[in-house]
């Protein structure tokens, strides 16, 4: 067993979406994982119960963890250390060119600094392996101070305890309803996606398991969820059924690029808003969200499949992105 910290009241709601159902000619729910944990909530929170878990039990009195300047792990990170008396340091990347003041400021990052963690910078958004190094770097000092550090690495190589926490949302969803035909998710770092597969595929499900690319193609991505199943499969059994055919990615939204938003994402995150009343974020939600529509609309989800969206959060950046926000509205 792996050590876990309860950091989500479970289950999050699994809600009807009446109104986008019958526009999109499909059954859809959504998995509201944007209610997951405190402080604007989000899917990071259940990955943390593993992380803070491991954290706990190492006796741990420092997290640190490297993102994007709006990243939402971060942020969460920020949120649990303090609920359990512990300080984060986060170290925050330069991943999305010309971004306006707003993304630096606002957001996610106003939140940190109300949480009360510290900031360091990382000029390189693209180098995980050398982001995660200058967290080793500050911690061997914290460890010279007599302090106890934690790290929450980024790059791959590391066991995906993360995963673990989808696993756990999968079981959550077919306690709930164990009837979909299809799941859309998004898949960034690939530990949402990949858990959540390994969670179905080990508890029986057949479902299809569609991640929608919020950071790169699908081709880098694929592999890249294929390497944290296996990873997977050394934390949980159930993670080693996983066939190649069962990874399924689709891009059709990830242009221009990580956290920047083409039409389809700006439809999708409008769309979503108007026929249901659900905020999602320009980076990684809409996009995701973009998935179900586009491939409604096209028949790859098959007219009346029962679709569960999960619902991964974001809502903490929302105030950093009002000028891409607006551009969406002003070509709606
Ligand atoms: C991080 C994040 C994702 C992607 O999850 P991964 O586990 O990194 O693939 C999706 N949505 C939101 C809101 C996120 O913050």
């Amino acid at each position: 067993m792996h050590p876990r910290s309860t950091i989500v009241q479970q289950p999050t709601p699994l809600e009807h979406a009446g109104r986008l159902s019958d526009h999109l000619g499909i059954e859809l729910w959504i998995k509201r994982d944007d209610l997951a944990g405190p402080c604007f909530g989000g899917n990071k929170a259940r990955q943390l119960e593993y992380y803070f878990g491991a954290a706990v039990s190492a006796g741990a009195d420092t997290v640190l963890i490297t993102g994007a300047v709006q990243s939402n792990f971060v942020r969460l990170t920020a949120a649990v250390a303090a609920a359990l008396g512990m300080q984060a340091i986060v170290q925050l990347e330069d991943r999305v060119p010309g971004k306006p003041e707003a993304y630096r400021t606002a957001g996610n990052v106003l939140l940190c600094e109300m949480l009360g963690a510290e900031i360091m910078t990382f000029p390189e958004g693209e180098d995980e392996e050398g982001a995660d190094a200058a967290l080793h770097e500050r911690a061997k000092v914290l460890r010279s101070e007599g302090r106890t550090p934690y790290i929450i690495h980024l790059s791959e190589g590391h066991p995906p305890l993360g995963a673990l926490g989808y696993v756990d949302c999968a079981r959550e969803i077919l306690d709930q309803d164990d009837g979909f035909d299809v799941f859309v998710v998004a898949s960034g770092s690939g530990s949402t996606h990949s858990g959540l597969l390994a969670g179905l595929r080990g508890n029986g499900s057949k479902a299809r398991v569609i991640g929608s690319c919020v950071r790169r193609p699908a081709r880098d991505q694929t592999s890249r969820i294929r390497r944290i199943v296996a990873r997977l499969a050394d934390l949980w059994d159930g993670a080693s059924g996983i066939v190649p055919d069962d990874i399924v990615l689709w891009d059709g939204a990830l242009a221009p690029g990580y956290g920047q938003v083409g039409k389809p994402t700006a439809d999708a995150m409008l769309l979503a808003a108007h026929y249901s009343g659900l905020i999602l974020d320009p980076v990684y939600t809409a996009k995701s969200f973009a998935a179900v529509s586009a491939l409604a609309a096209t028949g790859d989800i098959r007219k009346g499949a029962r679709v569960c969206y999960i619902h991964t959060g974001g809502l903490g950046a929302i105030g950093a992105y009002s000028d891409t926000i607006r551009e969406a509205l002003s070509h709606s």
